[in-house]
């Protein structure tokens, strides 16, 4: 498949480029050290995420909004740095009454309210290990996540908290309840022993003492997207937020007017390191929406609050590609200058339709749970080769190696694997110090991703090694055929398997989600058939398609092929803590 590279912004939205000084840090290189001495951090004093995303700011720029919020029901709050710094001061004093100390995991189960960041910064500066959770979840995976980490403290609404608290009693490390109601918005109550964030908070001195301190303190736990398998608790430290500083700068291209809004629930990774530490620890005003999207609220909210940069998931992509070819006429998205995705392979034609729609490249970046923050990317001065994932960010060294983990040249498929060292990378799993140690081979931390460099350095997605289909000998990866497919104008979504096959060892199969107003036919299979058969190698070409109303997904919007291959095969489904509902 070809396409075009997209080269850089329209000239038109250039407002705050050529940026010469970026694009010269990123080509004359950097040492993490000078960034720490621009953030002033000091390992013994102020070296925390809640000092370098909010306290910091007292000094310049006190009152400037950190956070505007939006309601569900379109109530409006905003926060100024002083603001959360006054609020994150007294939870954790809260904290501090409560007994609760350096290193221990206090979980925050809440939709994305402005208690859920307050509870969470809170809890940094007194060095705890923080665990925020999806608020779709039910009980078993809140229950897993709170067992397998042994947390002491709970924080929700009374709504999540009676879908969960059945639970409870089989969680014995479990000390502390915190219920969050705010003017009473949520149904239900104040269980007995339960203690009320609102009354805590009167009482709350806003004067806090000396800050956890440290660059090697952990800071988050969040445990992975199930994709694969088991959710895994990768433990983070607050290290990380030099590089979250860095490549919000880098990547998601964040100036200090900008007005960003990244998509992602504070549940998963992306909430965290870029719906929180980025544009914080870059003084970055942004948006945080309560309510669950749809593309006519994504457009109306863009507009209300003149979003510059927006940082988003195939997935979303994807849903507003089904809704048309245009932004509708009402809407005015002329302010957004940067569009970032993340989470799973980013299609070029979904690339190609952002050109088409908002006159700019979607600029797709790569990065896992494990590894904290964005290490490969495609930067806002590059040309953009749809289906590329971009470029190694400063300081980041990812190279292709074979199976037994020896780089492999240019043009070569293989394992992704990376240097270890870089300030955001995981410290561990929790509770599974093997499996961590295991990751690393040869001395490259092995991703689990297979890809291939080009030689001007741009990385491409393949698929996960587990996905990978081995038929007749040749080695096919999902991400090209569902991206195949996606080009056909009746396809909304794809993922492909491998099935078993007695003479090939494996063919390609692929399950696909037709677009509205499409139904599903023998005819239409056959064009789509021929239809890869023309853009794909013979052996790549899917020789099976299923129609399916939608794939299944991650909660966080991730195709979960390991479930279409249960389905497949007929057997268990394994894990399926974080499949989306219907
Ligand atoms: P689990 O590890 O539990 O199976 P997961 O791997 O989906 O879940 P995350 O850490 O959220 O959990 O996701 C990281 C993975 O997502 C990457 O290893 C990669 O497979 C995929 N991914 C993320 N960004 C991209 C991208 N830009 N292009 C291709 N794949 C991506
Ligand atoms: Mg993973």
């Amino acid at each position: 498949m070809d396409y075009e590279p997209i080269n850089k912004i329209p000239v038109e939205k250039m407002k705050v480029r050529p940026n010469l000084t970026r694009e010269a840090e990123l080509v004359a290189g950097f040492d993490w050290v000078s960034l720490e001495k621009e953030l002033q951090l000091e390992e013994s004093v102020n070296y925390n995420l809640a000092y370098a995303a909010i306290d910091r700011h007292l000094k310049n720029q006190p009152d400037k909004v950190a956070m505007i919020w939006e309601g569900k029901s379109g109530e409006q709050e905003k926060y100024s740095f002083k603001d959360l710094a006054l609020l994150t001061n007294k939870f954790a004093n809260v904290l501090l009454g409560l007994g609760v100390k350096k290193g221990d995991r206090i979980f925050i189960f809440m939709a994305r309210l402005p208690e859920l960041y307050v509870a969470f910064f809170g809890g940094l500066k007194i060095g705890a290990v923080v665990g925020p959770l999806f608020s779709a979840f039910g009980p078993d995976p809140v229950r897993d996540r709170l067992a397998d980490s042994g947390a002491s403290l709970f924080i929700t609404t009374p709504d999540l908290k009676a879908r969960v608290e059945h639970i409870f009693k089989e969680l014995p490390a479990l000390k502390n309840i915190i219920i969050v109601n705010k003017n009473n918005r949520h149904p239900g109550s104040l269980g007995k022993d339960e203690i009320s964030y609102e009354t805590a908070m009167e009482k709350a001195s806003p004067q806090l003492g000396k800050m956890a301190s440290g660059k090697e303190n952990h800071s988050i736990i969040h445990y992975t997207s199930g994709t694969t398998g088991k959710p895994k608790g990768a433990v983070h430290a607050h290290n990380a937020l030099i590089q979250h500083y860095a490549t919000g700068k880098w990547a998601l291209d964040l100036h200090e007017d900008d007005i960003y809004w990244c998509t992602a629930d504070p549940g998963w990774v992306t909430g965290t390191s870029y719906g929180m530490s980025a544009p914080w620890t870059n003084g970055v005003t942004q948006l945080v929406y309560e309510g669950g999207y749809k593309a006519s609220m994504w457009y109306s909210l863009i507009e209300k609050y003149r979003v510059t940069v927006w940082y988003t998931a195939p997935t979303a992509i994807r849903m507003l590609m089904k809704a048309g070819e245009k932004i509708p006429a009402e809407h005015d998205l002329s302010t957004l200058r940067h569009i970032c995705s993340v989470g799973e392979p980013l299609n070029p034609e979904a690339v190609v339709w952002g050109q088409r729609v908002f006159n700019q490249a979607i600029h797709d970046n790569w990065w896992q749970t494990e590894t904290g923050a964005i290490l490969i990317a495609n930067y806002a001065f590059m040309s953009v080769r749809p289906g590329s994932m971009g470029r190694p960010t400063p300081g980041i060294t990812p190279e292709i190696v074979d199976d037994t983990f020896n780089e492999l040249p240019p043009g070569q498929e293989g394992n992704l694997a990376v240097r270890p060292g870089w300030p955001a990378m995981f410290r561990t799993y929790w509770n599974n110090k093997e499996l961590y140690e295991s990751r690393f081979k040869n001395g490259w931390y092995i991703t689990g991703d297979r890809a291939k460099k080009d030689k001007d350095g741009y990385f491409w997605f393949i698929g996960r090694t587990d996905d990978v289909i081995n038929t007749a000998g040749h080695l096919v990866g999902p991400f090209e055929v569902e991206s195949a497919l996606l080009e056909h104008p009746a396809v909304a979504e794809a993922g492909v398997i491998g099935k078993p096959d007695p003479l090939a060892m494996e063919v390609v199969k692929a399950f696909v989600a037709l677009k509205d107003g499409f139904t599903p036919s023998d005819e239409i299979r056959r064009e789509l058939m021929q239809f890869c058969r023309k853009k794909l190698a013979a052996a790549s070409a899917p020789r099976e398609i299923e129609f399916i109303d939608k794939l299944p997904k991650t909660r966080s919007g991730k195709i979960m092929r390991r479930l279409l291959k249960a389905k497949e095969l007929g057997l268990p489904t394994g894990d399926t803590s974080t499949l989306e509902d219907d």
